[in-house]
């Protein structure tokens, strides 16, 4: 199936030209007229934001959350712009919050995550755009599947909007990590690849869930020439009522946004620099999964080994590590692999698999060792 999304230069999307990166700020959540309108005065002060965020009705996991203070924040958001001179954005996740944003003449809508996993909603809401021009961005899905973020996209390009970008805020990690959301940076720069019109912003507070990884994000999503930059900021964070943790201050904010390095994508055959820079960021996307992986890998052989050295039993059972041979080739091959890259892949993690255990095993003997 073809893919093609009908985008109109985000230059040209307001009646001023578009800062870029377009920078979106502002709480995770309106809390009341007083905590919106301090906090956009500050932001709107440091002159690097383009746009005032907050989130009226919030998806949280569980009931019982703040979720967030309903339609009467939207007149809030709204003067709040006005008095600021700031775009307003706001999140919608069904036809009756599009209805409602439109009523209170907000500039801008978002998508959240939750709702662009689900195409009956997108759907529903695209429906409910269609005849309204507004611009509006997409987050991607909670699942890394990009087919499900451009199908979203597709749906409410479809309904006629055509200022329409995309928010890139991470994915849900299956097991504990660092950051909040495992960015898969090689998602956003594959929908850069296939539309390459399309804005795309970070949103590195959903990704972080912590103020201090803010900063490497940020400058990752500039260095991979991001449209923008989509932050959480509150008046006192560590008030806030959804999201404390990853939210920073309006004056952390100026300093963060002073701080980041806007680089040049500037070259002599622009073009060609771009799409390789794309594909060598993917490279080092995958590269930096494989070695976690293979570290992860590594802690299990040596957990392997105590279990043998426990058990009395060798390091080298044949039949296994013919077994592995003959499996992970198969693997290679569905995968279109060249089966001398399989084999020679695995016979040097199989050496260096070998030397952790003789390490765990002469561990035991209390022998002096200074390998591994
Ligand atoms: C938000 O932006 O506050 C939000 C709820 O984001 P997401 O949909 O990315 O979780
Ligand atoms: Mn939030």
């Amino acid at each position: 199936m073809t893919k093609s999304l009908e985008i109109k230069n985000f230059s040209t999307w307001f009646n001023e030209p578009a800062k870029i990166p377009f920078v979106i700020s502002g709480p995770c959540s309106a809390e009341s007229f007083e905590q919106l309108l301090e906090t956009a005065k500050e932001i709107a002060a440091n002159g690097k934001v383009c746009a005032l965020r907050a989130g009226i009705w919030k998806p949280r996991t569980r009931p019982g959350s703040f979720e967030g203070v309903g339609v009467k924040g939207l007149k809030w958001l709204s003067e709040a712009g006005k008095i600021t001179g700031l775009k307003t954005i706001t999140e919608v996740a069904t036809p009756k919050h599009v209805e409602q944003a439109i009523a209170q003449k907000i500039d801008c809508l978002w998508i959240g995550a939750r709702t662009s996993s689900n195409p009956f909603s997108v759907q529903e809401i695209a429906e409910a755009l269609t005849a309204i021009d507004i611009p509006v961005f997409v987050k991607n899905p909670v699942n890394p599947d990009i087919n499900l973020w451009i199908g979203a996209l597709e749906r409410i390009n479809k309904a006629g909007i055509i200022r329409l970008g995309a928010i890139h805020r991470g994915f849900y990690p299956f097991e504990k990590t660092v950051f909040r959301n495992i960015p898969k940076w090689e998602l956003p720069i594959e929908l850069k690849l296939l539309f390459p019109n399309l804005p795309v912003i970070c949103d590195p507070s959903h990704i972080a869930g912590n103020r201090q990884f803010l900063r490497e994000i940020s400058q990752k999503a500039l260095d991979l020439n991001m449209d923008g930059l989509m932050i959480e900021c509150h008046i006192n964070p560590d008030e806030a009522l959804s999201d404390a943790n990853q939210q920073i201050s309006p004056n952390e904010l100026k300093k963060l946004l002073e701080d980041l390095v806007y680089r040049k994508a500037d070259s002599e055959n622009r073009q060609f620099l771009e799409i390789l820079d794309q594909l060598r960021n993917q490279i080092d996307s995958l590269d930096s999964q494989l070695l976690e992986l293979l570290g992860r890998r590594m802690d299990i052989v040596e957990k392997i080994g105590e279990f043998k050295r426990k058990n009395d039993i060798t390091i080298l059972q044949l039949r296994r590590w013919e077994n592995i041979l003959k499996t992970r080739t198969e693997w290679g091959q569905k995968l279109g692999l060249d089966n001398e890259l399989i084999k020679q892949m695995l016979e040097i993690i199989h050496k260096s698999s070998i030397k952790k255990q003789e390490f765990v095993m002469r561990r035991r003997n209390g022998e002096k060792h200074d390998d591994c």
